[in-house]
């Protein structure tokens, strides 16, 4: 069986209690070593066959997942974050299928989560945005036209934007371009989200990427934009208003 697992986005405590369970008992380990922290190899079983898939195409994860699972090994497969945001799992759960693998999937912590708490930020602030846009900008893997940064920031929702801290001019751009936000708007780069080495810059999306040059973070970083970061303007929420009746409680005051 192979388990496909979010390590969550640095910080080694944040890993699911299923997922670590699933470590704990690994004869077979191929983390994505780029960015899942290797203090998570601890977990794994002395003797555990360990393999970084850096270093490998898509042919050879399978190949070891094939061999592992010959010796009757449990695989975990370690994904950065949560592996259904750019995490390439697709292809590899079909090629499983093909090849009559089972397998199942553990989700984690994305970083888009980690960097909101590393800013004790909330995406949904009501009367600002009700909408978070997770998104990139192309690099070598294309992003439809339709999708295109400048038409999604037309929206003026609230943005997390992955695989593009190396392209801080270029974000800068479409953001201001897409004509919902201003060179006022809050934006914010976060650096290693939840890591020891975690950065945090808050800066004005009109001098975005000139903050980004200046701290020298050029990746492994997220670009959050949008009002949701100001912290302020929004209204309570009704969940817990004390004039609103839910299923679980009766209004104590009048609206
Ligand atoms: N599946 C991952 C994303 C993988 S794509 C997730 O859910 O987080 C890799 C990109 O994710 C990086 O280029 C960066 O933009 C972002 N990223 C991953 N870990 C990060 C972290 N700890 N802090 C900030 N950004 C991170």
């Amino acid at each position: 069986m192979i388990h496909f697992v979010g390590a969550g986005p640095g910080a080694p405590d944040l890993i699911t209690q299923r997922g670590a369970a699933l470590l704990q008992r690994a004869g077979c380990v191929i983390y994505a070593g780029s960015l899942v922290n290797p203090a998570l190899l601890g977990l794994a079983p002395e003797g555990c066959r360990i393999y970084n898939s850096a270093e490998m195409s898509l042919p050879e994860v399978l190949q070891a997942m094939q061999q592992a699972e010959g010796d009757g090994l449990e695989t975990v497969r370690l994904h950065t974050g949560d592996q259904s945001i750019y995490g390439a799992v697709r292809e590899q759960m079909d090629a499983l299928d093909s090849l009559g693998i089972e397998w199942d999937d553990t989700p984690g912590v994305s970083s888009f989560c980690g960097a909101a708490a590393a800013l004790g930020a909330e995406y949904t602030l009501p009367g600002i945005s009700q909408t978070v846009i997770i998104t990139r900008l192309a690099g070598r893997t294309p992003v439809p036209e339709r999708e295109a940064l400048q038409k999604l920031a037309a929206h003026g929702a609230s943005m997390a934007i992955f695989l593009s801290s190396g392209m801080l001019p270029g974000v800068q751009q479409a953001l201001l371009a897409g004509g919902a936000y201003t060179a006022d708007t809050p934006a914010a780069l976060v650096y290693k989200a939840t890591w020891p080495e975690e950065k945090i810059v808050h800066c004005r999306l009109g001098e975005l990427a000139q903050a980004g040059s200046r701290a020298g973070i050029s990746r492994t970083a997220l670009v959050l934009a949008g009002d949701f970061l100001a912290g302020t303007g929004y209204e309570k929420s009704c969940l817990y208003s004390p004039s609103f009746t839910t299923g679980y409680r009766q209004a104590s005051q009048e609206a």
